[in-house]
Protein backbone atom coordinates (compact mmCIF):
# COMPACT_ATOMS: atom_id res chain seq x y z
CA UNK A 1 0.00 0.00 0.00
CA UNK A 2 1.50 3.57 -0.78
CA UNK A 3 1.98 5.97 2.02
CA UNK A 4 -0.73 7.86 3.60
CA UNK A 5 1.00 11.15 3.98
CA UNK A 6 -2.15 12.57 5.29
CA UNK A 7 -2.48 10.30 8.23
CA UNK A 8 -1.66 12.05 11.89
CA UNK A 9 0.14 10.16 14.08
CA UNK A 10 -2.92 9.30 16.02
CA UNK A 11 -4.78 7.67 13.24
CA UNK A 12 -1.58 5.64 12.46
CA UNK A 13 -1.38 4.06 15.89
CA UNK A 14 -5.28 3.07 15.36
CA UNK A 15 -4.62 1.48 12.12
CA UNK A 16 -1.45 -0.12 13.02
CA UNK A 17 -3.23 -1.65 16.29
CA UNK A 18 -6.17 -2.37 14.11
CA UNK A 19 -3.77 -4.41 11.64
CA UNK A 20 -2.21 -6.06 14.72
CA UNK A 21 -5.32 -7.41 16.07
CA UNK A 22 -7.22 -8.23 12.27
CA UNK A 23 -4.00 -10.15 11.02
CA UNK A 24 -3.13 -11.47 14.36
CA UNK A 25 -5.95 -12.62 16.04
CA UNK A 26 -9.52 -12.35 13.62
CA UNK A 27 -7.87 -13.68 10.33
CA UNK A 28 -7.04 -17.06 11.50
CA UNK A 29 -10.79 -17.59 13.14
CA UNK A 30 -11.86 -16.05 9.81
CA UNK A 31 -13.31 -18.88 7.91
CA UNK A 32 -14.32 -21.09 11.00
CA UNK A 33 -16.83 -17.67 11.59
CA UNK A 34 -17.91 -18.25 7.84
CA UNK A 35 -18.28 -21.89 7.97
CA UNK A 36 -20.33 -22.18 11.16
CA UNK A 37 -21.70 -19.20 11.23
CA UNK A 38 -20.89 -18.55 15.10
CA UNK A 39 -20.73 -15.23 16.18
CA UNK A 40 -17.84 -13.69 17.06
CA UNK A 41 -17.60 -12.64 20.22
CA UNK A 42 -13.50 -12.91 21.61
CA UNK A 43 -12.75 -11.12 18.31
CA UNK A 44 -15.45 -7.96 19.24
CA UNK A 45 -14.20 -8.38 23.09
CA UNK A 46 -11.13 -7.78 22.25
CA UNK A 47 -11.77 -4.70 20.12
CA UNK A 48 -13.99 -3.24 22.86
CA UNK A 49 -10.89 -4.03 25.37
CA UNK A 50 -7.79 -2.20 23.00
CA UNK A 51 -10.48 0.78 23.16
CA UNK A 52 -11.56 0.23 19.50
CA UNK A 53 -15.36 0.18 19.77
CA UNK A 54 -14.82 4.04 21.24
CA UNK A 55 -13.15 5.67 18.45
CA UNK A 56 -16.33 7.74 17.22
CA UNK A 57 -17.79 8.17 20.70
CA UNK A 58 -16.99 11.30 22.94
CA UNK A 59 -14.13 11.48 25.53
CA UNK A 60 -16.47 12.39 28.02
CA UNK A 61 -18.58 9.19 27.47
CA UNK A 62 -15.77 6.87 27.68
CA UNK A 63 -14.61 7.34 23.71
CA UNK A 64 -11.61 8.72 22.17
CA UNK A 65 -13.41 10.35 20.05
CA UNK A 66 -10.91 9.87 17.40
CA UNK A 67 -12.81 10.74 14.53
CA UNK A 68 -14.47 9.13 10.88
CA UNK A 69 -11.03 8.78 9.29
CA UNK A 70 -9.39 6.98 12.38
CA UNK A 71 -12.86 4.39 12.31
CA UNK A 72 -12.47 3.69 8.58
CA UNK A 73 -8.52 3.03 9.06
CA UNK A 74 -9.36 0.62 12.02
CA UNK A 75 -13.04 -1.00 9.90
CA UNK A 76 -10.53 -1.33 6.60
CA UNK A 77 -8.32 -3.64 8.67
CA UNK A 78 -10.57 -5.51 10.50
CA UNK A 79 -12.81 -6.55 7.23
CA UNK A 80 -9.57 -7.23 5.61
CA UNK A 81 -9.30 -10.25 7.72
CA UNK A 82 -13.07 -11.02 8.57
CA UNK A 83 -15.83 -9.49 6.65
CA UNK A 84 -18.35 -10.45 9.30
CA UNK A 85 -16.80 -9.34 12.61
CA UNK A 86 -16.21 -5.87 10.74
CA UNK A 87 -20.22 -5.87 10.07
CA UNK A 88 -20.66 -5.90 13.37
CA UNK A 89 -18.07 -3.37 14.60
CA UNK A 90 -19.39 -0.76 12.13
CA UNK A 91 -23.09 -1.62 13.58
CA UNK A 92 -21.71 -0.45 16.68
CA UNK A 93 -20.57 2.85 15.08
CA UNK A 94 -24.03 2.93 13.39
CA UNK A 95 -26.08 1.84 16.78
CA UNK A 96 -24.12 4.57 18.42
CA UNK A 97 -24.59 7.43 16.04
CA UNK A 98 -28.08 8.26 16.86
CA UNK A 99 -27.65 8.63 20.44
CA UNK A 100 -24.73 10.48 19.81
CA UNK A 101 -26.08 12.88 17.62
CA UNK A 102 -29.89 13.10 19.52
CA UNK A 103 -29.76 11.63 22.58
CA UNK A 104 -30.48 13.57 25.90
CA UNK A 105 -27.51 13.43 28.54
CA UNK A 106 -29.13 10.95 30.22
CA UNK A 107 -29.38 8.83 27.28
CA UNK A 108 -25.28 9.36 26.40
CA UNK A 109 -24.75 8.30 29.99
CA UNK A 110 -26.84 5.53 29.97
CA UNK A 111 -25.22 4.06 26.59
CA UNK A 112 -22.55 5.82 25.08
CA UNK A 113 -19.97 3.99 28.18
CA UNK A 114 -20.46 0.84 27.42
CA UNK A 115 -20.77 0.91 23.48
CA UNK A 116 -17.05 2.10 23.81
CA UNK A 117 -15.96 -0.22 26.10
CA UNK A 118 -17.41 -2.80 24.11
CA UNK A 119 -19.68 -4.08 27.07
CA UNK A 120 -22.85 -3.49 25.21
CA UNK A 121 -23.58 -4.11 21.65
CA UNK A 122 -25.87 -1.60 19.52
CA UNK A 123 -28.36 -2.03 16.49
CA UNK A 124 -30.00 0.13 14.21
CA UNK A 125 -33.23 -0.87 12.53
CA UNK A 126 -34.75 1.19 10.15
CA UNK A 127 -35.70 -1.28 7.30
CA UNK A 128 -38.61 -2.93 7.17
CA UNK A 129 -40.45 -6.22 5.56
CA UNK A 130 -41.96 -4.41 3.03
CA UNK A 131 -39.84 -0.72 3.15
CA UNK A 132 -36.42 -0.67 2.28
CA UNK A 133 -34.72 2.00 0.14
CA UNK A 134 -37.81 3.71 0.31
CA UNK A 135 -37.98 3.42 4.28
CA UNK A 136 -40.31 6.26 4.84
CA UNK A 137 -43.20 3.91 3.59
CA UNK A 138 -42.42 2.16 7.21
CA UNK A 139 -45.78 0.96 8.72
CA UNK A 140 -44.20 -0.33 12.31
CA UNK A 141 -46.71 1.80 14.31
CA UNK A 142 -46.03 3.71 17.53
CA UNK A 143 -49.01 4.87 19.89
CA UNK A 144 -48.55 7.23 22.79
CA UNK A 145 -50.89 6.53 25.84
CA UNK A 146 -50.00 8.65 29.03
CA UNK A 147 -46.07 8.39 29.29
CA UNK A 148 -45.70 5.06 27.05
CA UNK A 149 -45.55 4.48 23.30
CA UNK A 150 -47.19 1.01 22.39
CA UNK A 151 -45.42 -0.30 19.25
CA UNK A 152 -47.19 -2.89 16.55
CA UNK A 153 -45.50 -4.43 13.64
CA UNK A 154 -42.02 -5.73 12.51
CA UNK A 155 -38.64 -4.53 11.78
CA UNK A 156 -36.46 -6.30 9.27
CA UNK A 157 -33.15 -7.02 8.42
CA UNK A 158 -31.45 -5.66 11.70
CA UNK A 159 -27.86 -6.29 11.80
CA UNK A 160 -26.81 -7.65 15.46
CA UNK A 161 -30.59 -7.51 16.57
CA UNK A 162 -30.15 -10.87 18.39
CA UNK A 163 -27.27 -9.57 20.19
CA UNK A 164 -27.62 -5.53 20.97
CA UNK A 165 -28.22 -4.44 24.32
CA UNK A 166 -29.69 -1.18 22.79
CA UNK A 167 -31.31 -0.44 19.23
CA UNK A 168 -32.66 2.32 17.44
CA UNK A 169 -35.57 1.55 16.36
CA UNK A 170 -37.29 3.97 14.14
CA UNK A 171 -41.17 3.57 14.13
CA UNK A 172 -43.91 5.62 12.89
CA UNK A 173 -46.13 7.76 15.05
CA UNK A 174 -47.65 9.74 12.27
CA UNK A 175 -49.05 7.04 9.63
CA UNK A 176 -49.13 8.73 6.15
CA UNK A 177 -46.49 11.10 6.87
CA UNK A 178 -43.93 8.88 5.73
CA UNK A 179 -40.53 11.06 6.71
CA UNK A 180 -42.35 13.74 8.93
CA UNK A 181 -43.77 11.29 10.89
CA UNK A 182 -40.85 9.26 11.87
CA UNK A 183 -39.51 8.66 15.46
CA UNK A 184 -37.03 7.11 16.92
CA UNK A 185 -36.93 4.60 20.26
CA UNK A 186 -34.45 3.02 21.74
CA UNK A 187 -35.28 -0.33 22.86
CA UNK A 188 -33.74 -3.15 25.16
CA UNK A 189 -34.00 -6.80 24.95
CA UNK A 190 -36.44 -8.63 27.15
CA UNK A 191 -39.67 -5.55 26.90
CA UNK A 192 -42.69 -7.38 26.92
CA UNK A 193 -44.42 -7.76 23.79
CA UNK A 194 -40.91 -7.84 21.76
CA UNK A 195 -39.24 -10.73 20.44
CA UNK A 196 -36.52 -11.48 17.93
CA UNK A 197 -37.16 -13.30 14.80
CA UNK A 198 -34.56 -16.22 13.60
CA UNK A 199 -31.17 -15.48 11.64
CA UNK A 200 -31.16 -15.20 8.07
CA UNK A 201 -29.68 -17.73 5.89
CA UNK A 202 -27.34 -15.55 3.86
CA UNK A 203 -24.78 -15.35 1.17
CA UNK A 204 -22.02 -14.34 3.29
CA UNK A 205 -21.30 -12.54 6.64
CA UNK A 206 -22.61 -15.78 8.06
CA UNK A 207 -21.02 -14.47 11.72
CA UNK A 208 -23.08 -11.03 11.45
CA UNK A 209 -26.69 -12.38 12.62
CA UNK A 210 -29.33 -10.90 10.74
CA UNK A 211 -33.16 -10.60 11.99
CA UNK A 212 -36.34 -9.32 12.18
CA UNK A 213 -37.79 -7.31 15.08
CA UNK A 214 -41.76 -8.12 16.13
CA UNK A 215 -43.65 -5.60 18.20
CA UNK A 216 -46.92 -6.92 19.69
CA UNK A 217 -48.40 -4.00 21.78
CA UNK A 218 -44.83 -3.45 23.16
CA UNK A 219 -44.91 -0.67 25.43
CA UNK A 220 -41.93 1.63 25.58
CA UNK A 221 -41.37 4.14 28.26
CA UNK A 222 -41.38 8.13 26.55
CA UNK A 223 -37.74 8.65 28.09
CA UNK A 224 -36.58 6.19 24.98
CA UNK A 225 -37.29 8.89 23.11
CA UNK A 226 -34.58 9.42 21.07
CA UNK A 227 -34.83 13.48 19.91
CA UNK A 228 -38.54 14.73 19.40
CA UNK A 229 -41.77 13.35 17.83
CA UNK A 230 -41.32 13.37 13.99
CA UNK A 231 -38.15 13.82 13.98
CA UNK A 232 -36.20 10.40 13.60
CA UNK A 233 -36.13 10.33 10.14
CA UNK A 234 -33.53 13.06 10.04
CA UNK A 235 -31.69 11.47 12.58
CA UNK A 236 -31.60 8.20 10.25
CA UNK A 237 -30.40 10.28 7.40
CA UNK A 238 -27.76 12.28 9.37
CA UNK A 239 -26.77 8.94 11.16
CA UNK A 240 -26.19 7.52 7.56
CA UNK A 241 -24.69 10.27 5.82
CA UNK A 242 -21.97 10.04 8.42
CA UNK A 243 -21.74 6.00 8.32
CA UNK A 244 -21.58 5.25 4.38
CA UNK A 245 -17.98 6.00 4.46
CA UNK A 246 -17.75 3.01 6.48
CA UNK A 247 -18.76 0.71 4.83
CA UNK A 248 -16.80 1.98 2.16
CA UNK A 249 -13.97 1.28 4.32
CA UNK A 250 -15.04 -1.91 5.06
CA UNK A 251 -15.38 -2.88 1.09
CA UNK A 252 -11.71 -0.92 0.77
CA UNK A 253 -10.56 -4.11 3.11
CA UNK A 254 -12.18 -6.79 1.33
CA UNK A 255 -11.04 -5.42 -2.04
CA UNK A 256 -7.36 -5.64 -0.37
CA UNK A 257 -7.69 -8.61 1.01
CA UNK A 258 -8.40 -10.16 -2.62
CA UNK A 259 -5.76 -8.48 -4.18
CA UNK A 260 -3.27 -9.68 -1.62
CA UNK A 261 -4.37 -12.82 -1.99
CA UNK A 262 -4.36 -12.56 -5.67
CA UNK A 263 -0.36 -11.87 -5.76
CA UNK A 264 0.21 -14.33 -3.60
CA UNK A 265 -1.19 -17.01 -6.03
CA UNK A 266 0.21 -15.57 -8.66
CA UNK A 267 3.43 -15.95 -7.96
CA UNK A 268 3.12 -19.50 -6.38
CA UNK A 269 0.78 -20.68 -9.37
CA UNK A 270 2.54 -22.27 -12.68
CA UNK A 271 1.47 -22.93 -15.98
CA UNK A 272 3.67 -23.36 -19.00
CA UNK A 273 6.49 -23.48 -17.27
CA UNK A 274 6.16 -20.13 -15.16
CA UNK A 275 4.39 -18.41 -12.62
CA UNK A 276 0.86 -17.31 -13.94
CA UNK A 277 2.49 -13.63 -12.67
CA UNK A 278 4.86 -13.54 -15.57
CA UNK A 279 1.12 -13.12 -17.94
CA UNK A 280 0.42 -10.15 -18.84
CA UNK A 281 -3.48 -11.22 -18.61
CA UNK A 282 -2.93 -11.59 -15.29
CA UNK A 283 -0.61 -8.47 -14.28
CA UNK A 284 -2.91 -6.53 -16.26
CA UNK A 285 -5.84 -7.91 -13.80
CA UNK A 286 -3.61 -7.10 -10.47
CA UNK A 287 -2.85 -3.61 -11.47
CA UNK A 288 -6.85 -2.52 -12.39
CA UNK A 289 -7.68 -4.21 -8.81
CA UNK A 290 -4.99 -2.05 -7.70
CA UNK A 291 -5.39 1.02 -9.05
CA UNK A 292 -9.55 0.43 -8.02
CA UNK A 293 -8.42 -0.35 -4.20
CA UNK A 294 -6.40 2.10 -4.34
CA UNK A 295 -8.75 5.41 -5.66
CA UNK A 296 -11.47 3.79 -3.54
CA UNK A 297 -9.81 4.19 -0.18
CA UNK A 298 -8.41 7.68 -1.19
CA UNK A 299 -12.32 8.45 -1.88
CA UNK A 300 -13.28 6.99 1.61
CA UNK A 301 -11.19 9.15 3.40
CA UNK A 302 -12.12 12.06 1.77
CA UNK A 303 -15.72 11.69 2.86
CA UNK A 304 -14.09 10.44 6.44
CA UNK A 305 -11.97 13.94 6.37
CA UNK A 306 -14.82 16.13 5.15
CA UNK A 307 -16.90 14.18 8.29
CA UNK A 308 -14.10 15.04 10.82
CA UNK A 309 -13.74 18.52 9.66
CA UNK A 310 -17.01 19.18 10.62
CA UNK A 311 -18.28 20.10 6.59
CA UNK A 312 -21.80 19.35 6.64
CA UNK A 313 -23.62 18.58 3.58
CA UNK A 314 -21.16 15.91 2.38
CA UNK A 315 -24.46 13.59 0.82
CA UNK A 316 -22.36 13.37 -2.43
CA UNK A 317 -18.47 12.39 -1.02
CA UNK A 318 -20.43 9.87 1.59
CA UNK A 319 -22.67 8.15 -1.03
CA UNK A 320 -19.65 8.14 -3.80
CA UNK A 321 -17.33 6.41 -1.43
CA UNK A 322 -19.48 3.99 -0.78
CA UNK A 323 -20.84 2.95 -3.79
CA UNK A 324 -17.68 3.38 -5.48
CA UNK A 325 -16.15 1.21 -2.70
CA UNK A 326 -17.96 -1.82 -2.70
CA UNK A 327 -18.07 -1.52 -6.55
CA UNK A 328 -14.52 -2.14 -6.23
CA UNK A 329 -14.82 -4.63 -3.70
CA UNK A 330 -17.50 -6.96 -6.02
CA UNK A 331 -15.24 -6.64 -8.37
CA UNK A 332 -11.69 -7.39 -6.83
CA UNK A 333 -13.24 -10.48 -5.39
CA UNK A 334 -14.98 -12.10 -8.42
CA UNK A 335 -11.38 -11.56 -10.74
CA UNK A 336 -9.37 -12.75 -7.54
CA UNK A 337 -11.26 -15.66 -8.09
CA UNK A 338 -10.61 -15.74 -12.11
CA UNK A 339 -6.80 -15.88 -10.69
CA UNK A 340 -7.02 -18.68 -8.89
CA UNK A 341 -8.86 -20.47 -11.66
CA UNK A 342 -10.97 -23.43 -10.11
CA UNK A 343 -9.00 -23.46 -6.62
CA UNK A 344 -10.57 -19.98 -6.51
CA UNK A 345 -14.18 -21.39 -6.79
CA UNK A 346 -13.38 -23.90 -3.41
CA UNK A 347 -13.43 -23.21 0.12
CA UNK A 348 -9.96 -24.21 0.31
CA UNK A 349 -8.69 -20.52 -0.31
CA UNK A 350 -10.57 -17.61 1.04
CA UNK A 351 -11.08 -15.51 -1.95
CA UNK A 352 -14.98 -17.31 -2.92
CA UNK A 353 -15.26 -15.88 0.95
CA UNK A 354 -14.42 -12.49 0.02
CA UNK A 355 -16.45 -12.99 -3.38
CA UNK A 356 -19.72 -13.57 -1.34
CA UNK A 357 -18.75 -10.96 1.45
CA UNK A 358 -17.98 -8.24 -0.72
CA UNK A 359 -22.01 -8.74 -2.09
CA UNK A 360 -23.20 -7.38 0.90
CA UNK A 361 -21.72 -3.61 0.87
CA UNK A 362 -23.46 -3.14 -2.41
CA UNK A 363 -26.74 -3.51 -0.93
CA UNK A 364 -27.22 -2.25 2.83
CA UNK A 365 -27.20 1.13 4.41
CA UNK A 366 -28.89 1.67 0.81
CA UNK A 367 -28.07 -0.07 -2.29
CA UNK A 368 -25.80 1.66 -5.03
CA UNK A 369 -29.16 2.44 -6.55
CA UNK A 370 -29.84 4.56 -3.79
CA UNK A 371 -26.70 5.53 -3.44
CA UNK A 372 -26.73 6.83 -6.98
CA UNK A 373 -29.88 8.74 -6.47
CA UNK A 374 -28.57 10.39 -3.65
CA UNK A 375 -25.40 11.58 -5.56
CA UNK A 376 -28.02 12.69 -8.47
CA UNK A 377 -30.31 14.52 -6.16
CA UNK A 378 -26.90 16.41 -4.87
CA UNK A 379 -26.01 17.61 -8.36
CA UNK A 380 -29.39 18.25 -9.53
CA UNK A 381 -30.59 20.19 -6.44
CA UNK A 382 -33.32 18.04 -5.82
CA UNK A 383 -31.92 17.31 -2.04
C1 LIG B 1 -27.28 -8.71 5.54
C2 LIG B 1 -28.10 -7.46 5.67
C3 LIG B 1 -27.94 -6.64 6.76
C4 LIG B 1 -28.71 -5.48 6.89
N1 LIG B 1 -28.60 -4.71 8.04
C5 LIG B 1 -29.49 -3.71 8.24
C6 LIG B 1 -29.52 -3.03 9.50
O1 LIG B 1 -28.71 -3.30 10.41
N2 LIG B 1 -30.48 -2.08 9.69
C7 LIG B 1 -31.39 -1.75 8.72
O2 LIG B 1 -32.22 -0.88 8.96
N3 LIG B 1 -31.36 -2.37 7.51
C8 LIG B 1 -30.45 -3.34 7.26
N4 LIG B 1 -30.44 -4.00 6.05
C9 LIG B 1 -31.44 -3.64 5.04
C10 LIG B 1 -30.84 -2.98 3.82
O3 LIG B 1 -30.41 -1.69 4.11
C11 LIG B 1 -31.90 -3.07 2.71
O4 LIG B 1 -31.96 -4.43 2.30
C12 LIG B 1 -31.61 -2.16 1.56
O5 LIG B 1 -31.73 -0.82 1.95
C13 LIG B 1 -32.51 -2.44 0.36
O6 LIG B 1 -33.86 -2.51 0.73
P1 LIG B 1 -34.74 -3.76 0.21
O7 LIG B 1 -33.99 -4.99 0.55
O8 LIG B 1 -36.11 -3.60 0.76
O9 LIG B 1 -34.76 -3.62 -1.35
P2 LIG B 1 -35.81 -2.78 -2.22
O10 LIG B 1 -35.95 -1.42 -1.67
O11 LIG B 1 -37.03 -3.59 -2.39
O12 LIG B 1 -35.05 -2.68 -3.60
C14 LIG B 1 -35.10 -3.73 -4.58
C15 LIG B 1 -34.29 -3.25 -5.79
O13 LIG B 1 -34.88 -2.06 -6.33
C16 LIG B 1 -33.91 -1.04 -6.42
N5 LIG B 1 -34.53 0.27 -6.21
C17 LIG B 1 -35.38 0.64 -5.22
N6 LIG B 1 -35.69 1.94 -5.33
C18 LIG B 1 -35.03 2.42 -6.43
C19 LIG B 1 -34.92 3.69 -7.05
N7 LIG B 1 -35.56 4.78 -6.58
N8 LIG B 1 -34.14 3.80 -8.15
C20 LIG B 1 -33.46 2.72 -8.63
N9 LIG B 1 -33.52 1.49 -8.08
C21 LIG B 1 -34.28 1.35 -6.99
C22 LIG B 1 -32.90 -1.38 -5.33
O14 LIG B 1 -31.64 -0.78 -5.57
C23 LIG B 1 -32.85 -2.89 -5.43
O15 LIG B 1 -31.99 -3.27 -6.47
C24 LIG B 1 -29.65 -5.13 5.88
C25 LIG B 1 -29.79 -5.97 4.77
C26 LIG B 1 -29.05 -7.11 4.65
C27 LIG B 1 -29.26 -8.01 3.46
Amino acid sequence: MSQLYYLTDEQRAVRDLAREIARERIAPLAAHVDETGEYPHEQLKLLGQQGLMGLHIPEAYGGTASGSLAFCLAAEEVAWACASTATIFLVQNLGGYPIIFAGSEEQKRRYLPKLASGEMTAAFSLSEPGAGSDAAAMTCRAVRKGDRYVLNGAKMWVTNGSHAGVITVFVTTEPGKRAKGVTALLIEPGLKGFTVGKPERKLGIHGSPTVALHFADCEVPVENRLGAEGEGFKVAMKTLEQSRPTIGAQAVGIGQAALDASVAYAKERRAFDQPIAAFQGIQFMLADMAIAVHASRLVVHHAAALIDHGITGAALESSAAKCLASDTAMKAATDAVQILGGYGYTREFPVERFMRDAKITQIYEGTNQIQRVVIAQQLLGKS
